[in-house]
């Protein structure tokens, strides 16, 4: 699971991969791992996160009649789902004054697709897992990194704080029997690849470029200036886009579809023009390698990855937060909103009534809540395609034997695999020589593929992921202490074409009555900025 851009080198990280030179050295010392798999060990772990249950719940009590609420609340504000948008939701209200801003989560903990996890005594991820540095639509993002300390102003500059940021090498990439520095498949000088990365670098540069009144592709998605050119873009594939370019080099469309599957949960053929250039031109641009390019590329990462920062958003709500709460209905009343949820710990249902209520939820979940839902809310949820996605942790009780190539990276990535690779959870660590750890392997799932990642047993899974790592890790099974997945059934939006363009979506972040949505869906793609922003904007006052 990539930052999906070619490496660059800061002079922080050039001063840290000395050292990092010199265990590739001598990891290249030692004997060759055999390629034999080991005997098969009884695998020990299984599934973490809350059960199916919970989720289905919502759609089998829309088949009957509910019993009685017993007991009944009231609040201010009333934010359904504890993801980023709900928690940023949660803090702009009471920035804005509102002090009783309550919180209804399904899962037991904070963060959504962003929580950490536990295991083997280390912290991991269980889904998001890095932070770029924010561009400067993400205004509110950079705002709270200052508050956070994560940013501050030096001489005029912004500065991060190096601890948070991703120690070097941040990563690697497998390819041709062995391990290459950056995540961007080498190309020699001169040859057609090197032409074809500067042709597309080319391409993203001039869609960069600012225009009267902002940029093209900004980050919020919804803060750019769209032209004829952007709209046209959105109602194609990104394959279309790319073959009509003549950028055919496979080097470089494996990395195109890569860098789609890692940040939008689908390849090249599923996403829109838009999207698989917005991943560049929003953020840093496309740099071939060893073409001049800045430190703007860093990323803050952590070793439980987003949790870091969710587990920041959460930790001010105390008891305003009620995680085991699976919301089942929302109902706009002349006095307030009512809602009703079911208390997983009690078995019991709760209702609610507040003056606002935030739906901070998918919204193909929002859309079963309301009775009939919004036009806008049945049309955007409609709309959306959802990836599964299954992250997978594994406990190692020692470092793997290394293959040939550059020194292991936070972020791991295998060139041709079905898998995005994985990150290593102490990466972090200043620890001086290297043991025990956990490594989080991503994939993302075709949609055909959920009804099995909700029916097959986990051993099933466990086992597709060993194997996508058995090429570049035979001993990876020798060292496996125990594997926990995360299966995600809807686990974010793949922005396909044309919905850019949507009405219905535009109209759910417009929407400023009692009932407001916040969540990453209403861009139609998932990244931390477009949640965190989204549950901003929900406090911005009525029009
Ligand atoms: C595996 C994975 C890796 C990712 N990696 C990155 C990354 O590295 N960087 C990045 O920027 N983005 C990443 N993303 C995208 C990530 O989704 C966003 O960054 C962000 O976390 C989305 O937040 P959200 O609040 O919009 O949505 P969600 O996280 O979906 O939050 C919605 C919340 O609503 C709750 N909920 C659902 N139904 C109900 C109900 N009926 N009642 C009550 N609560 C309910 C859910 O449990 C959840 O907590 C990743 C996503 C996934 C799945």
């Amino acid at each position: 699971m990539g930052t999906g851009r070619p490496v660059t080198m800061s002079w922080r990280r050039r001063s840290l991969l000395a050292a990092a030179m010199s265990t590739a050295a001598l990891s290249a010392c030692r004997p060759a791992p055999s390629a034999a798999p080991a005997a098969s060990v009884q695998l020990q772990g299984g599934w973490v996160g809350a059960s199916h249950a919970r989720g289905h719940r919502l759609r089998e009590s829309k088949s009957g009649a509910l019993p009685a609420v017993a007991v009944q609340r009231r609040a201010r504000v009333l934010v359904l789902g504890a993801g980023v948008a709900g928690l940023a939701a949660a803090r702009a209200w009471r920035q804005a004054g509102v002090d009783d801003v309550q919180v209804l989560e399904l899962e037991d903990s904070p963060g959504g697709n962003a929580r950490g996890h536990r295991l083997g005594g280390m912290a991991c991820p269980l889904g998001a897992h890095y932070l770029p540095l924010p561009v400067a639509e993400s205004r509110e993002v950079a705002q709270w990194l200052f508050e956070l300390g994560l940013l501050r102003h030096e001489s005029g500059r912004t500065v991060p704080d190096p601890r948070h940021l991703c120690h070097s090498p941040q990563e690697r990439l497998f390819i041709d029997g062995q391990w290459v520095d950056g995540s961007l498949p080498p190309a020699a000088p001169g040859s057609a690849t090197l032409a074809q990365y500067r042709l597309f670098g080319e391409r993203v540069a001039a869609l960069s470029a600012p225009v009267a009144g902002g940029r093209r592709f900004a980050l919020p998605a919804h803060r750019a200036v769209p032209d004829a050119q952007t709209v046209a873009l959105d109602r194609q594939t990104f394959a279309s886009w790319l073959a009509a370019e003549g950028l055919d080099d496979r080097r470089l469309l494996w990395y195109l579809d890569y860098a789609c599957r890692d940040d939008y949960g689908a390849g090249l053929d599923t996403v829109s023009a838009w999207a698989g250039l917005h991943y560049f031109a929003s953020r840093h641009g496309f740099h071939a390698t060893g073409d001049e390019a800045d430190d703007a590329d860093a990323v803050f990462t952590w070793p439980e990855g987003n949790g870091w920062l969710t587990a920041r958003l959460a930790a001010p709500l105390q008891e305003r937060l009620h995680g085991g709460r699976t919301v089942l209905r929302v109902a706009e009343g002349r006095h307030g909103v009512d809602v009703v949820a079911w208390d997983e710990a009690t078995s019991r249902l709760e209702g609610w009534t507040a003056d606002t209520v935030i739906c901070a939820l998918p919204l193909f979940v929002a859309a079963r809540l309301f009775d009939p839902a919004p036009p806008a809310l049945r049309e955007a949820a409609a709309a959306l395609r959802y990836a599964p996605w299954l992250v997978a942790n594994l406990h190692i009780d020692a470092p793997l034997l290394e293959r040939q190539g550059v020194a292991p990276a936070w972020d791991n990535v295998i060139y041709g695999s079905a898998g995005l690779g994985y990150v290593d959870a102490m990466h972090q660590s200043l620890r001086a020589v290297p043991g025990a750890t956990v490594l989080t392997a991503y994939h993302a799932l075709p949609m055909a593929d959920r009804g099995d990642l909700l029916k097959r047993p986990w051993t099933d899974w466990a086992e597709r992921v060993l194997q996508d790592l058995d090429t570049v890790h035979p001993d990876l099974r020798q060292r496996l202490q125990r594997i926990e997945m995360m299966r995600y059934g809807h686990a974010m939006a793949v922005p396909v074409p044309g919905l850019q363009d949507r009405a219905a979506l535009q109209a759910l972040r417009a929407m400023r009555g009692r009932v407001r949505f916040a969540h990453a869906d209403l861009a139609g793609y998932s990244v931390f900025e477009e949640a965190f922003v989204a549950g901003c904007e929900s406090a911005a006052p009525r029009r």
